[in-house]
């Protein structure tokens, strides 16, 4: 018989090997910043000294910050947990709604409980947010944020993230409580259906409360980004820049939309000779070779690779691994929640509500089960990302794509050499090394 001290235990024990396994992997790659103070034989062509002692002193902040980040948060976890947090958190949703003279149902309770852990963690995250932005990203050039764009953009994000996430904790809760013995297959379809629907609403509706998004200006850009979608049929239906150097400079590129609507986004940070629309640091007097951005070729060549990325279904592929993934869940969430034993281990004696079921089978007990799945897609997604720059170098690209990937890990100050262990966990895009050697590579 599983007691509740074996639940409560292994999941203490299984986060601190997570967390320990997270810092081994961080000081491997610490010993190669610290190392790594001549620019490689292999890289002298591709980046300067300069640049790259930049690059090394940039990732070694990075780094301290990240291990300082996971030890206190396996630490606050840990202390949640052993003091009965989710239990008083709670009781605590439960008080608030007979407050406010509401009747107390556990739909409502649920909705309150999500609403108070929120608050909770965006508090506890907001000084490593303001350190992140305000300290490691301003010392290294990459902050465009002021103080009073990110207080208003953390509003508005922790403001609309309610707005869509309290309905949708009520329609869960609700289909566990009234869907009977195949409530997992309802509770899978409302999320397939909740997943398009944002996938839907997202462009459209809450992306522009955020960022701006203006369409790309006619010109030479322009027409040839829409001659190479129609060279390979793709339903390019409109072509958007988004300012994304308010927030920071690191720079990118992505296609959405469903069917026959597909949009493509450029970051302005993406294209050299593009000046924001409220952004006067970027004007003409900035000399030739120290502007940042690429070049059209080069803009064309990164397209090619997300071109890529239509052409060979990636997207669909990883929508499919999501929804196989997610009913599996819910099929083992519905063998394992009505187990008392589950709720004993986090406090719960007198009741079962169904979001701390959830919380505790989808969020605990599956820890080992989605660090496997992650460093599955981490692996996979790889795989994407070499098949993408095949395909544009099927188009003819691989010379620009070379130089592209060259300058935007220059732009970002990306430190091209990694300890092969760290980068096979982490990466979801192979390293720069990589991807240029498989572009050389002839066929
Ligand atoms: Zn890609």
């Amino acid at each position: 018989m599983v007691t509740e001290q074996t639940i409560f235990y292994g999941i203490i024990i299984f986060m601190w090997m997570e967390t320990i396994w997270g810092l081994y992997l961080s000081l491997r790659q610490r010993r190669i910043y610290k190392k790594a103070v001549e620019v490689p034989s292999e890289l002298k062509e591709i980046v300067n000294k300069e640049t790259f002692d930049k690059a090394r002193i940039y990732g070694l902040d990075r780094n301290n910050f990240s291990m300082v980040k996971e030890v206190i948060g396996g630490v606050s976890t840990t202390a949640l947990l052993m003091l009965d947090g989710l239990f008083y958190f709670w009781v605590l949703s439960g008080s608030m709604i007979t407050s406010m003279n509401l009747e107390k149902g556990e739909i409502l309770q649920s909705a309150a409980f999500i609403l108070v852990m929120n608050t909770f963690n965006f508090i506890m995250s907001i000084p490593f947010n303001i350190y992140d932005v305000f300290v490691l990203e301003e010392k290294h050039g990459f902050n465009k944020q002021t103080m009073g764009f990110f207080i208003k953009d953390k509003i508005k994000g922790y403001i609309v993230t309610h707005l869509i996430v309290l309905p949708l904790t009520c329609g869960i809760v609700w289909i566990v409580k009234v869907g009977g013995d195949y409530f997992f297959i309802y509770l899978w379809l409302f999320a397939i259906l909740a997943t398009l629907f944002l996938l839907t609403i997202y462009p459209d509706y809450i992306a522009p409360l955020f960022d701006k998004y203006t369409p790309l200006p006619d010109g030479e850009l322009k027409t040839r980004i829409e001659q190479l979608a129609a060279s390979i049929h793709f339903p390019l239906y409109k072509l958007y820049v988004v300012e994304g150097s308010k927030r920071s400079i690191h720079s990118n590129a992505y296609f959405y939309g469903f069917f026959k609507n597909k949009r493509i986004v450029l970051f302005d940070t993406l294209l050299k000779d593009y000046t924001p629309t409220n952004d006067k640091s970027k004007d003409k007097e900035t000399k030739e070779e120290d502007k940042k951005g690429c070049d059209n070729e080069e803009v064309l060549a990164v397209l090619g690779h997300e071109l890529g990325h239509w052409k060979l279904n990636h997207m669909i592929k990883n929508i499919i691994i999501m929804q196989i993934n997610m009913f599996l869940l819910f099929v083992a969430f519905g063998f394992l929640f009505k187990y008392e034993v589950l709720y004993n281990a986090f406090g719960f004696y007198d009741e079962q509500p169904v979001l701390i079921g959830l919380t505790v089978v989808l969020q605990f007990i599956f820890s080992p089960y989605h660090a496997l799945l992650n460093f599955f897609t981490t692996s996979l997604s790889r795989r994407f990302e070499f098949q993408a720059d095949a395909f544009a170098k099927g188009m003819g690209k691989a010379l620009y794509l070379r130089r592209a990937l060259i300058k935007l890990n220059q732009d970002n100050l990306g430190f091209p050499v990694y300890d092969w262990l760290f980068s096979m966990w982490h990466h979801s895009h192979p390293p720069l090394l990589e991807r240029l050697k498989a572009l050389e590579k002839s066929d």
